[in-house]
């Protein structure tokens, strides 16, 4: 056994700190990372695929169906959801699926930072735009070998999703300010900074600024629930409750504590 699960086990006491953490912050910062959609039982999506422009919109657009275009929510979107009803709160979300932004929160407090599977961009990202797939999805319904082109240049359309280089941030732009705005706001008052199924994968979008957050903040306590990377940094220590759980298991004990 690690010598350091002690601190990391899911039992009451840390229900209770958890829940007695949300309940005297009005303000919550949320970080949505891959585990979020995987605890709700999505498959991991593999954006890196190297695929032939014909192979890409085939293999895509199913994904796009199972996790942007499709109208019921995970359980725990809506838990989330709940917790964060009559506070104040800011979610950045590392996913593209649309998940979050069908469970009950306000839109205009969720900054999607690696894009969004639901629009489209140029693959040379030439005039930095991104237009709404519903049109091309619709063809792509009737006829799977459709493919999209750039209007400008008429290069292939892509997801407008971040996969490394060419990602046209132009759509996130406003919410990514927001997000700022919120983090930089009201210091001296409580903020719990919850972060959710964030790993490794990109720790410098969400992880590591949060930990900073933490460090920073006077009246900040880290959340972390995470099953494989519940440990936080050293200097956090005394601020943080890290649970290496099961997000799915976690939200629901939390709700019905902090009811
Ligand atoms: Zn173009």
């Amino acid at each position: 056994m690690h010598n350091r699960d002690h601190e990391v086990v899911w039992d009451d006491k840390k229900i209770e700190d958890i829940a007695r953490a949300i309940k005297k912050s009005n303000r919550i910062l949320v970080g949505l990372g891959g585990g979020m959609p995987m605890s709700a039982g999505m498959s991991v999506l593999p954006f890196d695929k190297k695929l032939k422009p014909e192979e890409y919109w085939p293999f895509w657009y199913p994904h796009i169906k199972e996790q942007r275009l499709v109208q019921e929510v995970p359980a725990v979107y809506t838990q989330l959801a709940q917790l964060l009803d009559g506070k104040e709160y800011f979610i950045i979300d590392s996913n593209a699926d649309g998940f979050i932004q069908k469970s009950g929160v306000e839109l205009g407090h969720i900054y999607k930072a690696q894009g969004d599977m639901a629009r489209l961009q140029c693959s040379k990202n030439c005039k930095d735009q991104t237009w709404i797939g519903k049109s091309h999805f619709e063809k792509m319904e009737k006829d799977p070998s459709y493919q999209p082109v750039c209007p400008h240049c008429g290069a292939p359309m892509i997801m407008n999703v971040y996969t490394g280089k060419g990602f046209c941030e132009e759509r996130y732009q406003v919410q990514n300010s927001k997000y700022f705005r919120f983090i930089n706001a009201k210091a001296d008052e409580p903020l719990v900074v919850l972060e959710l199924g964030v790993g490794y994968t990109m720790p410098e979008l969400i992880r590591f600024p949060f930990e900073q957050i933490v460090m920073n903040h006077p009246n900040a306590t880290l959340v972390r629930i995470n099953t494989n990377h519940p440990l936080c940094v050293e200097e956090n220590k005394h601020k943080a409750i890290c649970a290496g759980v099961d997000i799915a298991e976690a939200l629901p004990c939390i709700l019905e504590k902090i009811k």
